[in-house]
């Protein structure tokens, strides 16, 4: 393990981040990449990933758990996927936008697992495949309305990027929030469009729709909330939910972006064992490439067939990502893969919260062994509120830069996650619980400090 600390002047990736700023805005591709995320002192600029691992520009090795921000549920390079993909571009070429044989054996790799999904589409992102969901659910319930739950992330779209992660100054009362858009350049208008829930709160959600349920015409929720720390949905409050939808003839989506494929063989709708009327997946579906699908009730995704609820797009199902769902699938389907995946990531998740008790610091973690977070607190939130709450004394980002100098990589926020991925080993795992154990001890001053807060005086 590399215990060489990457300096912003002197780095070969500091250079590197200069240069790409001079051409690609903000010098890194997404925001999420940057160090505005958390990213510091610069971002990370990878030569190659191998299984757990990956290998920087400064030549560090880091065990990796961003893992692609979900969809490396077979670590990087898995032989079986990247066999698949490239004898298929040798042999067959990367895009037809014409009918092929392999469009009906990847939909098959799904359909096979989530009984909820008579029919699909397949599409290239998460935030496509959540747009295309939330229009069949207009079309097909006649009706505008789209409630929504703080703090969950269902993509970039005007029509759904609202109250992600606002601010006190924005988010307005906790039993009504008020809408709060993710980004400038978005229509005021579509807030009309729009219910804002508290997630995990049954008597709220009951209220909304006494008073909305005609309306809506889809209630979309990540069944654990993964874009706020894994936040696991309180019991009963799911089944609920999807007795409301149904009485009040509102569609329930589930958003399985980061869930499905992940954390059960058929994602968390099996693991709490619910029926959602449609599912948007993407991420660990194509352990790498760039696909997504919308699928769901025949009577909903049939309303394709007469082109009158538009589902489109030139790179869909291509042989290449098509390919890599077939091979992907194979691997995450043997007997066993979903449950040791599990319990080394439990391993992980209980070692890391007894490295931070044996420093004196207080823990907990939220989630599944495929994806959680460590808080530092001693109960997990149970909504977007309590855990900006924990943010807000968190020295996570301490931890970050602790772990990062011992070659393990994390996300740095507080409301990030840990994500796992089977090419994980034990080794790996222990190596990690070591390199927490010796970073504990500055997260434990840091809170003596007081260099607590979403950047933990870490700059
Ligand atoms: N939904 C969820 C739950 C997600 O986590 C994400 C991405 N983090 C999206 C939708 C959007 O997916 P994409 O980045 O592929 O557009």
């Amino acid at each position: 393990m590399s215990d060489t600390h990457v300096t912003p002047s002197t780095s070969r990736s500091a250079e590197l981040y200069d240069l790409a700023a001079s051409e690609l805005a903000g010098g890194v591709g997404s925001g999420t990449r940057s160090h505005r995320s958390g990213y510091l002192p610069v971002p990370v600029f990878v030569r190659s990933g191998q299984g757990a691992h990956i290998t920087d520009e400064d030549g560090n090795d880091f065990i990796d758990y961003v893992m692609g921000q979900g969809p490396l549920i077979l670590g990087h390079r898995p032989p079986a996927v990247i066999d698949a993909v490239t004898e298929t571009l040798r042999e067959r070429g990367s895009l037809f936008s014409l009918a092929h044989d392999l469009e009906g054996q990847a939909a098959a790799a799904v359909t096979e697992r989530m009984p909820s999904i008579d029919l699909l589409r397949f599409g290239n992102s998460g935030t496509e495949c959540v747009q295309y969901a939330i229009r069949f659910a207009r079309s097909f319930t006649g009706r505008e309305k789209i409630l929504r739950f703080e703090g969950h992330y269902h993509g970039w779209s005007d029509a759904i990027h609202w109250s992600g992660h606002p601010g006190p100054a924005e988010w307005g009362p906790a039993d009504a929030p008020t809408p709060a858009p993710g980004s400038n350049g978005m229509p005021p208008a579509v807030a009309s469009t729009l219910i804002i829930g508290t997630w995990n709160d049954t008597a709220a959600l009951e209220r909304i729709f006494a008073e909305h349920g005609s309306e809506i015409a889809a209630v979309i929720t990540e069944p654990i909330l993964g874009n706020c720390g894994a936040i696991m949905p309180a019991p009963g409050y799911l089944e609920r939910m999807r007795e409301l939808a149904t009485d009040a003839g509102a569609l329930l989506i589930f958003d399985e972006v980061l869930t499905g494929f992940r954390i059960a063989r058929g994602g968390a709708q099996e693991m709490f064992g619910i029926t959602p009327d449609l599912t948007v997946l993407a991420k660990a579906l194509g352990a790498g490439v760039p696909v997504a699908a919308l699928g769901g009730r025949r009577d909903i995704m049939e309303m394709v067939n007469d082109g009158r609820t538009m589902h489109g797009g030139t790179y869909n199902s291509s042989p290449l990502v098509c390919a890599a769902v077939i091979a992907a699938a194979g691997v995450t389907g043997a007997p066993g893969f979903y449950d040791d995946l599990d319990a080394r990531g439990r391993r992980l998740a209980n070692g890391l919260v007894e490295a931070a008790t044996a420093a004196g610091v207080e823990a907990s973690w939220s989630g599944t062994g495929g994806l959680f977070q460590l808080w530092f607190a001693p109960e997990p939130p149970r909504d977007y509120r309590t855990a900006i709450g924990i943010v807000g004394q968190s020295p996570f980002p301490v931890l970050y830069a602790g772990l990062r100098e011992r070659g393990v990589l994390i996300q740095p926020p507080q409301e990030g996650l840990f994500l796992t991925s089977g090419a994980h080993t034990d080794a790996d795992i222990d190596r990690t619980l070591e390199a927490a154990a010796a970073a504990m001890p500055a997260v434990a001053e840091a809170i003596e400090r007081g260099a607590v807060g979403p950047t933990g005086g870490v700059r």
